[in-house]
């Protein structure tokens, strides 16, 4: 048995492991003493994978995106324009939808046949943006879909694969009778990595992924804020002036645009060998120029091999190049140019929240691979069957061979006192802090008095309001044809609200701030009443959960997609440089009880390190004996405990609208 460091008492592992850390936390009620250890489940040193294990997930995958597919309502076109940039197609559209319904910004919708995505959504009046080469209908149905061609052609590597590989998938392999393709001429000799200003760890993973043998792997671990975009940027660089193409790809839009947006950054010289591939509206607004489609009369696979010919480095989600791969035979041209594998490199970003279902896809295409994630934070999101391989995040079962990791460690992200908190929880103390960032103070003064004043301190970076009796209330959500139950706690609700407007008031910008909630019906609850109070900027809320489905001990919970977790923009700035952290971030636990989606740290971990110089944590927690992370929090933040007395008038305004939103 291990004992405390502080106090002597024994240390209680608690059971079972949160994810991939098992936590130790003292046995004395008043000493605040918590560890972690790396919990690697047997299974993960399981490579190659049995062939079933990853068909399963897919077809299941299949499956449930298929029941997703939905009717929402029906709309009629009544005005087109091109946008301000010109760059994709606004349309206004007279929309009756559903009233179970909600639309957000971001959300992709199909228009008939033609996926369009959501700018904004009022009472009888739709907002889309689409594709500038589509005709739309004047009338047609409105559906929300998910797509289904990503396990499809998933499923057709796979069959590929086990051709070669037998009854076990093999990821990083040679294939067999492939020549590497001609080396490319060379742009300019390889430059030295010092250019851009690297730190020296920085400096040796670049030296090491791009000297790296063919058919070869590296994992690198980036924990939040350590410089991971810079390291895929550069690195990419590098391998393309060694002669190099480089796939950059990830799950979300998000993380490929920000690689793009650095590359493009530290190399505008670069400009003319740079291609972004997607839908322009989910696209940041400097990468948009890059977008390439067919010219007319040009047709798929001439226009993908017009690019692998003129393009070295080439951006895309795994769900486009799935695309690319089932639609537009990018298999054929590829090899039609002599090119195959496709890319030299891929350098897969999130890879930790893609699971090794859809992850065979950009391995299939390319010859060295560069993954890119952290297994601290999101899990994938598949909807069941965990327990078998597919469903398993690529990240983790590539960092099984210890020669082939390596981590990022100094933060430059956020105020010291955060990062050490985090870094002590669930990176074992391997996170070093920049001294740029050590004195990160929210810059604000307030003039009332009370909680409020001491809450936004500038002093105090970590704040725990403890409210007395908080409570969370299930409500029912809908995604696609699923119902589910969803939490939202209005005192919890009142109090982000509060804290929002004080600070909106002493001249902090809206897109500074974030609020982030455990489930999707407390983030509509807070959205729909700072809405309505409307004396403040449109807010920006993210939730962790979206619905559970099922009643305890089974239950399941949907996670929010990570693109709307960590994409923290505004609606209408699509610039995704002031992208995914912010000065402040407002955490609502939102349940009052341990309840089984807290119990998973990596969450919040996310929703904690998106906090530059300060994060505030409401909490209506009775207790934190599972979840000895939060607890640790608790004692180590400034501590602040209001009632609802401190919360009028907003509670008032946020019990209406519950009692409105909330069906029970
Ligand atoms: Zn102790």
């Amino acid at each position: 048995m291990k004992r405390c460091l502080k106090c002597g008492h024994l240390l209680q592992p608690i059971i079972p492991p949160a994810g991939n850390l098992r936590f130790l936390s003292c046995t004395n009620p008043n000493c605040d003493y918590v560890i972690s250890e790396p919990f690697k489940s047997p299974h993960y040193d399981l490579l190659p994978v049995p062939y079933d294990e990853v068909i399963k997930v897919i077809e299941n995958e299949r499956r449930e995106a298929e029941k997703n597919t939905v009717i929402i309502g029906q709309a009629r076109l009544t005005e087109v324009y091109p946008s301000k940039d010109r760059t994709v197609t606004v349309a206004k559209l007279q929309a009756r939808i559903k009233q179970e319904y909600t639309l957000r910004p971001y959300d992709s919708v199909y228009y008939g046949k033609i996926i369009g995505v959501v700018s904004e959504q009022t009472k009888n009046y739709l907002t889309l943006l689409f594709d500038r080469s589509k005709d739309l209908p004047k009338e047609a149905p409105l559906k929300i879909a998910e797509p289904v061609i990503l396990y499809d052609s998933a499923a057709t590597i796979l069959q590929e694969k086990s051709k070669r590989d037998g009854q076990h998938l093999s990821l990083f392999v040679q294939i067999p009778g492939v020549n590497p393709p001609k080396p490319i001429e060379k742009t300019k000799n390889v430059i030295t990595v010092k250019e851009y200003d690297l730190d020296p760890e920085k400096q040796s993973i670049v030296q090491e992924i791009i000297t790296m043998p063919q058919w070869d792997y590296r994992a690198i671990e980036g924990p939040p804020g350590t410089g991971k975009t810079t390291t895929i940027a550069v690195a990419a660089i590098e391998a393309v002036e060694k002669g190099a193409t480089v796939l950059i790809t990830s799950h979300t839009n998000v993380a490929v645009d920000n690689a793009l947006e650095k590359i493009f950054f530290l190399r505008r010289d670069l400009k003319d060998q740079i291609v972004r591939i997607g839908h322009p509206a989910k696209i940041s607004k400097i990468i948009r120029q890059f977008i390439d489609t067919p010219s007319p009369h040009e047709g798929y696979r001439k226009w993908l091999k017009r690019i692998l010919l003129t393009k070295r480095i080439i951006g895309m989600t795994i769900a486009k190049l799935s695309v690319c791969d089932n639609v537009y035979g990018l298999n054929v041209s590829s090899k039609e140019t002599g090119r195959w594998p496709t890319f030299d490199y891929v350098f897969i970003d999130e890879s930790s929240t893609v699971p090794l279902c859809t992850s065979i896809i950009p391995i299939y295409y390319s010859r060295q691979w560069v993954i890119f994630g952290d297994t601290r934070q999101l899990p994938p999101i598949v909807r069941s069957l965990h327990k078998y391989a597919g469903a398993w995040s690529l990240m983790e079962l590539a960092a099984t061979n210890p020669q082939k990791i390596r981590m990022l460690t100094i933060q430059r992200r956020g105020n010291k006192k955060i990062f050490e908190a985090i870094s002590k929880l669930f990176y074992q103390g391997k996170l070093n802090h920049h001294q740029t960032v050590t004195n990160s103070f929210l810059n604000v003064s307030i003039s009332t008095n009370g909680w409020l004043k001491e809450a936004l301190e500038p002093v105090n970076p970590l704040i725990w309001v403890q409210i007395d009796n908080g409570y969370m209330d299930w409500c029912k959500v809908k995604k696609g044809r699923i119902e589910g139950a969803s939490g939202a706690n209005p005192l919890e609700a009142a109090a982000a609200i509060k804290i929002y407007g004080t600070i909106l008031n002493s001249g902090i910008p809206s897109s500074d701030i974030a609020i982030i909630t455990t489930y999707r019906a407390q983030a509509n609850l807070i959205r729909e009443v700072i809405k309505e109070l409307k004396k403040t900027e449109e807010p920006i809320v993210a939730s962790l959960y979206h619905y559970r489905k099922g009643q305890e001990p089974n239950e399941e919970y949907e996670p929010e997609d990570p693109e709307n977790l960590l994409d923290l923009r505004l609606a209408e700035t699509v610039d995704s440089f002031q992208g995914r952290e912010k000065d402040l971030v407002i955490y609502s636990i939102t349940t009052h009880y341990e309840h089984k989606a807290l119990l998973d740290y990596r969450r919040t971990n996310v929703a904690f390190t998106r906090a530059r110089s300060k994060l505030i944590i409401l909490s209506s927690l009775q207790s934190a004996t599972k979840t000895p992370w939060l607890k640790y929090l608790k004692q180590t933040s400034h501590f602040i405990k209001i009632n609802e007395n401190a919360l009028q008038p907003e509670l008032g305004k946020v019990n209406e609208k519950h009692q409105k939103i909330c069906r029970r």
